[in-house]
């Protein structure tokens, strides 16, 4: 076989992996030897297959791009195609909803792929899960899918992102085993199917005060909700809200990183302004240009070190929310429909005048119970189970904080004896542990990049170029 038919399958079917599809075509790979294995519409992910019009993206569309070179592409299509989202503009940018993100990746793959011409326009799509890994006798890897099917490929490219979020506490057994009750229980509410069941008389708790909680609160206060929705999260802090920063280049950093100069320079760098104010959102974005490369000096206990104190701050100001969810939930809060407790929960069991009881634990450490209708699990904390079973057969091995597997900076998985398979990558979310600030789909738009330019390299032996891409 010529090294330029040699199969690549990639393993998830979200926004990095049409990302990785288009920049692979566009870097020569013929779209025929490109297989994807993943559930929904490729391109749409955890992320952006929602339906529901209040699920925003977080971010104004200038920061949603493909191309670094054309950054301002997916607004310029939203402004063509988009025609029913008035709500959509806003003071400190253009912030649309996910599914018409999703429509836009798909008309860039159409695109690219159509670009590709015949006979070789057309790349398999098996809407299956990986449930397996191995390698396979040609040197390549074999994998199961939950069909029973296997394939064979020459190379793999993991690009399974965001894990199913798991309970952040106990499930009572019985609420579980009753079809009656498990269905009260929304463990994964990002793609807002739940929404069409629940009616605005039923008491709701959504845990967890993130972007995803934003979302839920969003979307029960278009339906009109009318009965108490419980926000427990420990501290009860929204997310703020984007402003409309712009940021200057980077500060310069104490050499050579430690994680107590790290934490210095965010504290003397960050202004003396309220978080929501646009200078210090400029500041902060700015810390994020070289923070990669600070991290990437850390060792693993340097990193965890870094994490248990900055941690907070990262998580609560990095993912700012859209202006319209936080319009939403300040209406809900000012008409008493929305109770913020600052309590965190410990357990779910059957309820006696409501189908569910929760335990909580206040601040001070108090406990307490709550009835409610529904439980909506906004934590977006999870394990990828697949990930975690290529630990256990030593094919990779887990980052320093257990939740993804290791990479090099060229995406290749780290094995146990510590060399880097070439034949098997990874893209998207899911190697933050390992790389750093590298979630955002600009991030996962330079991963694809950089991948499909060492691809370009060795199986069609066309030269990269500085940003990873392609030279013609
Ligand atoms: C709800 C949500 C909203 C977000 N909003 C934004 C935003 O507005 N702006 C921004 O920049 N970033 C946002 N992000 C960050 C996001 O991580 C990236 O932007 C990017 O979309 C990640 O794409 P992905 O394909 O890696 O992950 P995902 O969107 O999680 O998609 C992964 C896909 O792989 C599939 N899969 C998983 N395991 C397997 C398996 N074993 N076999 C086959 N298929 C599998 C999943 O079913 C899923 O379809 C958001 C993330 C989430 C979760």
């Amino acid at each position: 076989m010529a090294v330029a038919d040699q199969n690549i399958l990639i393993i998830g079917s979200g926004f990095a992996a049409a990302v990785t599809v288009i920049h692979l075509v566009q870097a020569g790979i013929k779209p025929a030897t490109i297989t994807i294995v993943g559930p929904g519409a490729l391109g749409a992910g955890n992320a952006y297959g929602c339906d529901d019009k209040d699920f925003r993206l977080n971010v104004r569309a200038a920061l949603m791009w493909i191309w670094p070179e054309k950054r301002d592409d997916f607004g310029l299509w939203a402004k063509a195609n988009i025609t029913d989202d008035p709500e959509a503009v806003q003071n400190s940018g253009n912030f649309y909803r996910r599914r018409d993100f999703a429509r836009y990746v798909k008309s860039c793959l159409d695109t690219v792929l159509a670009d590709a011409g015949a006979p070789h326009n057309g790349i398999t799509h098996h809407q299956q899960i990986v449930t397996g890994l191995g390698t396979a006798d040609s040197g390549g890897w074999q994998a199961s899918l939950d069909d029973g099917r296997l394939i064979t490929a020459d190379h793999v490219i993991l690009a399974t992102g965001n894990p199913t979020p798991q309970w952040p506490c106990r499930v009572n057994h019985a609420v579980m085993a009753s079809p009656a009750t498990a269905k009260l229980l929304v463990q994964n509410p990002w793609d807002g199917r739940w929404l069409d069941h629940v009616t605005s008389g039923s008491r709701i708790a959504i845990i967890g005060s993130g972007l995803t909680a934003l979302d839920a609160i969003t979307a029960l206060a278009r339906r009109n909700h009318q009965a108490q929705i419980y926000l427990l999260a420990p501290h009860g802090n929204l997310p703020p809200v984007q402003a409309d920063w712009v940021k200057q280049g980077p500060p310069i950093w104490p050499k050579p990183p430690r994680p107590s100069k790290i934490l210095r320079r965010f504290r003397s760098y960050l202004p003396d302004l309220p978080p929501e104010d646009s200078r210090w959102q400029a500041a902060f974005e700015e810390l994020r240009i070289d923070i990669n490369q600070q991290w990437a000096a850390l060792n693993d206990d340097d990193r965890r070190r870094l994490m248990r104190r900055l941690g907070w701050l990262w998580s609560r100001y990095r993912y700012r929310a859209a202006p319209q969810t936080i319009a939403a939930a300040t209406r809900l809060q000012q008409s008493g429909i929305l109770d913020i407790c600052h309590a965190r929960l410990t357990a779910i069991n059957p309820g006696d005048d409501t189908p569910l009881r929760l335990d909580l634990t206040g601040a001070a450490g108090e406990g307490r119970c709550l009835d409610v209708d529904y439980v909506i699990n906004c934590t977006g904390a999870g394990q990828d189970p697949f990930l975690a079973s290529l630990v256990t057969a030593g094919i990779g091995v887990a980052d320093a904080f257990g939740k993804g597997l290791r990479v090099t900076a060229d995406n290749q998985i780290i094995r146990p004896d510590g060399s880097a398979s070439k034949n098997l990558l990874m893209i998207g979310p899911q190697m933050a542990s390992s790389l750093g600030d590298v979630v955002a789909a600009s991030e996962v738009s330079l991963a694809a990049i950089r991948v499909a330019g060492n691809f370009a390299e060795q199986l069609v032996g066309r030269g990269k170029r500085h940003d990873g891409g392609i030279d013609a």
